[in-house]
């Protein structure tokens, strides 16, 4: 029972990988460190009993950089027979690391334990980072200063139970691997992609490629369509560090030209584990959606439009993202009526979207997927578009013409101030009612063919 235990999926390449252990006397909070780390890309740690002396190994990511990860278990160096065999197995997992993570206990302080295990980490010259775990708040941040008497420099609080500044552990541990290892093969310098050779995978000069998330509650087939739509443009998919921490965007070189897709982490995983959390899928959507210039909202067809697609739906919309509704699954309905049913429901439960645009489609059978393209061209065009200022004055006048604000109230002079959402300012000569203001807004939104994207009317007072 003590041969080293690995839960690491089989990439075939882990040989390579940096490799990052964890050591530290019992209780100081290394597994629960280890689930942290791990737990960023949701994998799948399995406990299993009998085994918690062995040594647990699992493939972990911080921000486009692989690595293995070791839990060295509950072990002490020193005491029985079982010790010491076991002692050799970890000894030689640490002298292997790149980097040693020694656990110390910030609600405890310095023990004996400790400057046991820092000994026998000095003697085998391990690269070690010393974390300070339990550091749950900043008055135990302060008092983590002590194990810097290890003189093994300077720890870094973390709370691994919690999460705290676990992201600045992984900063740390990261810059400690040799130059380029565990780098996935293309990322992004300085926001823009490259590839291998380092070179950007688009012009600079080029407009930066629409970025769109897909979003909807667990189930509904999020990865399914994701897969559907890189798979059909397969040309070229690449990694990109997302905008925010553990979020990975994926950059398709479709015929068209490049889109981006936010946050797919989760979508490309293919041992995910069951997406019970509904909370965090829609923290995480709404991270993905103010991130992207148009929102696919996937819809699972079969259960009608529920309440928590409504609640989603109305966050995108209030952010200001562009929609396209997708009536995932729509091939296991085949009645007439149920269709009928699912689409009068959709246009009562999602009225506030106007007329986004609605695509029925399987994303299992790749049926009305191709039917996107043009639609997410669409929104996005429209998104970016910019109205001549001699338009944007012609609409607006011949709007007057046809309704007066009355009172005198008058708009002098507009123009389209900013793109992406389109914004138009609207020079008044005193305060217009918030009817008028709709009644222009419906007037340009018709006039330049808006569509579903959210336009801003902003309003300035001058004098004539
Ligand atoms: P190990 O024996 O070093 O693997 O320690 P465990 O990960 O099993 O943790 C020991 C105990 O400390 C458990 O009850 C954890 O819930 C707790 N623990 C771990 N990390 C933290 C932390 O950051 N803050 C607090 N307050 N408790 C923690
Ligand atoms: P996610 O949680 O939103 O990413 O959903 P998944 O993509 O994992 O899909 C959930 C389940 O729905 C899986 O069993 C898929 O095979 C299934 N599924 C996805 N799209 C369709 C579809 O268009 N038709 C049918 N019948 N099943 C689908």
């Amino acid at each position: 029972m003590n041969q080293p235990t690995s839960t690491a999926p089989d990439t075939g390449a882990t040989d390579a990988l940096p490799t990052v252990v964890i050591v530290g006397r019992p209780n100081v909070g290394k597994s629960t460190l280890f689930n942290r780390i791990v737990g960023h890309q949701v994998a799948i740690v399995e406990d299993r009993p009998g085994v918690t002396r062995d040594r647990k190994e699992v493939e972990a990511e911080w921000l486009g950089t692989h690595f293995l990860l070791v839990d060295t278990g509950g072990w002490l160096p020193g005491g029985s027979e079982l010790d010491e065999k076991v002692s050799r197995q970890v000894e030689a997992a640490v002298k292997a690391a790149d980097v040693v993570l020694f656990v110390v206990d910030a609600s405890v302080g310095l023990t004996d334990d400790d400057e046991s295990v820092a000994n026998w980490l000095r003697r085998i010259h391990a690269p070690v980072v010393v974390v300070a775990n339990k550091a749950d708040n900043d008055r135990r941040e302060n008092e983590m200063w002590e194990f810097l008497g290890l003189g093994m420099g300077e720890p870094v609080p973390v709370s691994a139970l919690h999460g705290r500044r676990a992201g600045d552990l992984l900063d740390v541990v990261v810059a400690q691997f040799p130059e380029g290892a565990g780098r996935e093969p293309a990322t992004s310098v300085d926001g823009i992609p490259v590839d291998e050779d380092g070179e950007q995978l688009w012009r600079p000069d080029d407009v930066p490629p629409p970025r769109v998330a897909i979003v909807g509650r667990p189930n509904v087939g999020k990865s399914t369509l994701f897969n559907r739509l890189v798979g059909e443009d397969r040309s070229v998919v690449h990694d990109m560090a997302g905008t925010t921490r553990d979020a990975i965007d994926t950059l398709v070189d479709t015929p068209d030209g490049p889109i981006v897709f936010v946050d797919t982490a989760g979508m490309r995983r293919r041992s995910r584990i069951d997406d019970s959390a509904e909370y965090y899928s829609m923290v995480r959507a709404l991270r993905a959606i103010d991130d992207a210039d148009i929102a696919l909202l996937v819809i699972d067809a079969t259960e009608g439009v529920t309440s928590q697609d409504q609640r989603l739906a109305e966050r995108v919309d209030a952010a200001g993202c562009p929609i396209v509704v997708m009536l995932n699954k729509w091939e296991l309905l085949d009645d007439a009526e149920q269709r009928a049913d699912v689409t009068r429901e959709l246009e009562r439960k999602l009225y506030f979207m106007g007329d986004a645009p609605v695509l029925r489609i399987s994303a299992l059978t790749g049926k009305g997927v191709h039917k996107l393209r043009p639609v997410l061209q669409g929104a996005i065009e429209q998104y970016h578009r910019r109205v001549p200022t001699r338009d944007v004055n012609r609409v607006i006048a011949e709007a007057q013409q046809r309704q007066p604000a009355g009172h005198g109230l008058r708009v002098l002079y507009a123009l389209q101030g900013a793109t992406d959402p389109p914004t138009f300012t609207l020079f008044v000569n005193r305060e217009l009612p918030a009817p008028y203001l709709r009644y222009l807004e419906r007037s340009i939104r018709e006039a330049f063919e808006f569509g579903s994207t959210p336009i801003k009317i902003r309003v300035r007072k001058r004098s004539e």
